[in-house]
């Protein structure tokens, strides 16, 4: 059987090469109401509505910032929200060029029988979703399964049970028009060495590509959102020219030329961690046949969080905070970052243990 080649194969394939434009990367803004309640909380912001619009229009409406992004990643909530001004979002974005992306997937529940490991929810109904989102203007999605590394983890069902999982939601994706980005996160936690990442990572990422080809995907439209190859976070740090070496060779290993881009996660690396390591991937030598860029949550949010403290007279301050990551993480998508963009708050490690998004 051959893979998708449906009335929107074309559209695919563009926008997954779009979103991999060098220069380009993501913001991750997809936040479900209880993550994004935790980071609100953080700084004395209540979790209502009217804030969570206001530091999303704060991130979306960043002057010059659109230019360093292709795609944002929304939650459904936002996905139909406006500027003050009464703009869509999604208009402001699809001015700019930027595409809107929409998480689609329910979060994690455990798999019975193993040490806490977990299979993330919610393809009843998918298809349906999908074919709304579209219609509100998302072109691209976003499923996260969730792996660990322990003594005996990860099994080899829940390798199998996440595979199986982002394959059914990728071709669902591709049938009703939006770019799936494939996101087998292994979670950082834990003393493991980068070695051990590095092989888990091969299994995982190997046993995804596996199910996405046997679920008939059409890899040409799609990205993939790793984590990249560290040591654990009770472990001692590396030299990011290792960690690029690491990261490239677990994705040559395992990872189709066919797929146009990597979009990585950042996983609780402090901002600063992140840039600098994206960095290094894209100065490493050797083959790389796909794009290397972002995909960031925290490590683009976190200083502007800080600098705005849900206070109207910070909004310049914290959007000049964000226009740095922005900037930094485009540069380094072409290897060129100087540092620099190392501002107040970039260097504090974001890593929360058993993270939830
Ligand atoms: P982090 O960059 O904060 O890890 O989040 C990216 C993301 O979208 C995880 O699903």
């Amino acid at each position: 059987m051959s893979c998708y080649k449906g009335k929107y194969a074309d559209e695919l394939i563009a926008n997954a090469t779009y979103i991999g434009t060098p220069g380009k990367g993501i913001l991750a803004a997809d936040e479900s109401t209880g993550t994004i309640g935790k980071r609100l909380s953080s700084i004395n912001v209540e979790n209502v509505e009217s804030n969570r619009r206001a530091l999303r229009e704060l991130l979306f409406c960043t002057p010059g910032a659109l230019q360093y992004l292709s795609g944002i990643i929304l939650f459904e909530e936002t996905l139909y929200q406006k500027t003050a001004d009464g703009k869509l979002f999604v208009d402001v974005m699809k001015e700019a060029n930027v595409l809107p992306g929409i998480k689609v997937d329910k979060g994690t529940v455990e798999l019975a029988g193993t040490n806490g490991e977990t299979t993330t929810q919610g393809l009843d109904g998918l298809a349906q979703r999908c074919a709304k989102y579209y219609e509100a203007g998302a072109r691209f999605a976003k499923w996260r399964a969730v792996l660990k590394i322990g003594p005996n983890e990860p099994s080899q069902l829940a390798i199998n049970e996440n595979a199986n999982g982002l394959a059914r939601y990728a071709i669902i994706c591709q049938e009703n028009g939006l770019v799936p980005i494939v996101e087998p996160e292994i979670l950082v936690d834990g003393p493991h060495d980068i070695n051990k990442c590095a092989d888990v990572t091969e299994r995982v990422l190997a046993a995804c590509y596996k199910a996405l080809n046997d679920h008939h995907v059409l890899l040409e439209g799609t990205l993939l959102k790793p984590n990249m190859v560290t040591p654990g976070s009770d472990s001692n740090k590396v030299a990011p020219q290792v960690v690029a070496e690491y990261t490239v060779r677990a994705l040559q290993r395992t990872m189709p030329a066919a797929v146009p881009a990597v979009v990585f996660l950042s996983g609780g690396q402090s901002e600063e961690e992140a840039t600098v390591h994206l960095n290094a991937i894209n100065q490493y030598q050797g083959k790389k046949p796909w794009s290397l860029t972002f995909s960031f949550g925290r490590a683009l949010q976190q200083s502007t969080l800080k600098a705005w403290g849900g206070k109207e007279e910070n909004v310049n301050k914290a959007q000049e905070a964000f226009l740095t990551r922005c900037k930094a993480n485009s540069e380094a998508t072409l290897g060129k970052y100087q540092g620099g963009a190392a501002v107040e708050g970039a260097t504090e490690s974001l890593h929360v243990k058993d993270y939830k998004y």
